[in-house]
């Protein structure tokens, strides 16, 4: 069978490729997208979406537990996990079927199978029926990450689990033990934890959430501290032993090496790009620690070849892999897309309270070495997060103090992860303080703290 040709094949359907795809077509270009398990990828069947719904499962778990703080009454709170877990596999499963009618939409034609790239401008699929050769002026390869492993650590789906087991247990951790305080570690330890896990965090760095603002990393370990999570900082989990349904985990810190039992492990100690086996190498992609180098428009170095999300550099994140996917796109079409800057992609962390960031942290912009104006303000000053009964949490600004632009906002609180948008935006539009200071922001809504911060930074805040 002759090889089938396409302007642009896309290897990968996560929230990358399927974007990419799309955008690719709807510029007029012929175009296939290869998927070897399911439309959505890790996103939405395995990461963003599934893990939101449990959070929100939880939340308002938490929620009915302070219903007489809100004059209500709810009597034998429980949960039934297995129903937990089927609610977010049955949201996950939605959109997977949203993503599949989107592409048949936009006449993107779907292969279902395993890409590799044998040449230059070819792609050979593996299917159930045999192999597809496809002829391709543009490859987009989009094919995500997986769970990092570390040596003696590696999951084995029972005691000790990656994401994916931790988004469909089998059982109710008793005493969890979670390895790592990044977003994903976080969202688990929150989950769990609300759900009555006795719940121990260990990070290898000197704090948790290590990304984000030292101030608002601060102030959320002080909250899940109250929430009775464990917290073992400059700590790192040296060898787990297993058996007789627990596990034993070997904690170094401070030179000492302590010993705690726990009857369930997650390992969320990174990712590994999904760059190997695929042909990259080979055609001279350079390859950093797993992920593809790449320039700021996405390109390998070999014409036609491009590499977009988790399988490339930073941040890792759904969001920025859509992005890439548009503007790789427009950019094959012969448009003049903008590059995506990292410094402008928002990172958001679904726990208890949520927290969400863009740009540069306080320490970041110091040592960059701008003269910064800072701004802060409390939920507690604000009229809805009261009336929210969140009154726990703060916005955080930080402002080059000679030209007034918005360098970095952080929050930590009640819904920030939907409030960070507006600097973004903001940040995008190159915002001074005065634009910020000018604009009238709704009341009442949480979003008048994000005024309130700005107005800080120039000691003129209204409601402290
Ligand atoms: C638990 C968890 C929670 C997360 N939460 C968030 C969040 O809240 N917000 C956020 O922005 N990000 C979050 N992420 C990260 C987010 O999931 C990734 O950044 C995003 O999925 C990357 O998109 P991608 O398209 O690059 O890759 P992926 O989503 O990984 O998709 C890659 C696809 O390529 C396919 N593939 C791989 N190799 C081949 C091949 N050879 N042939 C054919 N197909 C192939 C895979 O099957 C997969 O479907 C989370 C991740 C995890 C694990």
């Amino acid at each position: 069978m002759a090889a089938k040709e396409f302007d642009v094949v896309v290897i990968g359907a996560g929230p990358g490729g399927y974007v990419a795809a799309i955008r690719a077509a709807q510029l007029g270009l012929k175009t296939a997208v290869v998927e070897r398990e399911h439309m959505g990828g890790i996103c939405l069947n395995w990461g963003c979406i599934p893990t939101k719904a449990l959070l929100r499962s939880s939340e308002v778990f938490h929620l009915m537990h302070r219903a007489k703080e809100f004059g209500l009454s709810a009597e034998k709170i429980g949960f039934d996990l297995d129903a937990v877990v089927a609610r977010s596999r049955g949201v996950a499963k939605q959109l997977n079927g949203g993503v599949g009618h989107l592409l048949k939409k936009n006449k993107v034609t779907v292969i279902m199978g395993s890409a590799t790239i044998p040449a230059k401008g070819k792609v050979s699929v593996k299917t159930d029926k045999g192999t597809e050769e496809l002829v391709a002026k543009n490859i987009i390869v989009a094919t995500g990450a997986r769970a990092r492993e570390l040596p003696g650590l590696e999951a084995d789906g029972d005691l000790v689990w990656t994401y994916k087991h931790a988004l469909t247990p089998k059982k109710m951790p008793k005493k969890l033990l979670v390895i790592g305080s990044g977003a994903i570690g976080i969202e688990f330890a929150s989950f769990y934890n609300t759900l009555g896990a006795d719940t121990t965090v260990v990070e290898v760095q000197d704090r948790i959430l290590p990304v984000e603002d030292a101030e608002i990393a601060a102030f959320a370990k002080k909250s899940f501290v109250k929430q009775g999570i464990k917290i073992k900082e400059k700590a790192m989990v040296k060898k787990l032993d297993r058996g007789n349904g627990k596990v034993v985990a070997h904690i170094e810190m401070g030179g000492k090496t302590e010993t705690e039992e726990f009857d369930t492990v997650i390992s969320a100690v990174g990712i590994v790009a999904n760059t190997g086996g695929i042909g990259l190498e080979e055609l001279g992609v350079k390859i950093d620690r797993s992920f593809a180098v790449t320039d700021e428009y996405c390109r390998t170095g070999i014409e036609g070849l491009f590499v977009i999300g988790d399988a490339t550099q930073g941040p890792w994140l759904a969001h920025k892999a859509s992005h890439e996917g548009v503007m790789v796109a427009e950019f094959i079409a012969g448009g003049h897309p903008h590059p995506v800057k990292p410094e402008t992609i928002a990172g958001c962390t679904y726990c208890h309270p949520q927290i969400a960031s863009v740009g540069l942290t306080e320490a970041k912009a110091k040592e960059a070495g701008y003269k910064i104006k800072v701004g802060r303000f409390p939920f507690i000053g604000n009229g809805k997060a009261i009336a929210l009964g969140e009154p726990e949490g703060m916005i955080k600004t930080v402002f080059d103090e000679k030209t007034g632009e918005l360098l970095g906002a952080h929050m930590v609180g009640a819904e920030v992860t939907e409030l960070i948008q507006g600097y973004v935006v903001g940040q995008k539009l190159e915002t001074t303080e005065a634009d910020l200071m000018e604009t009238v922001f709704p009341h009442p809504t949480l979003s008048e703290m994000m005024h309130e911060s700005v107005l800080d930074a120039w000691d003129r805040a209204i409601h402290i």
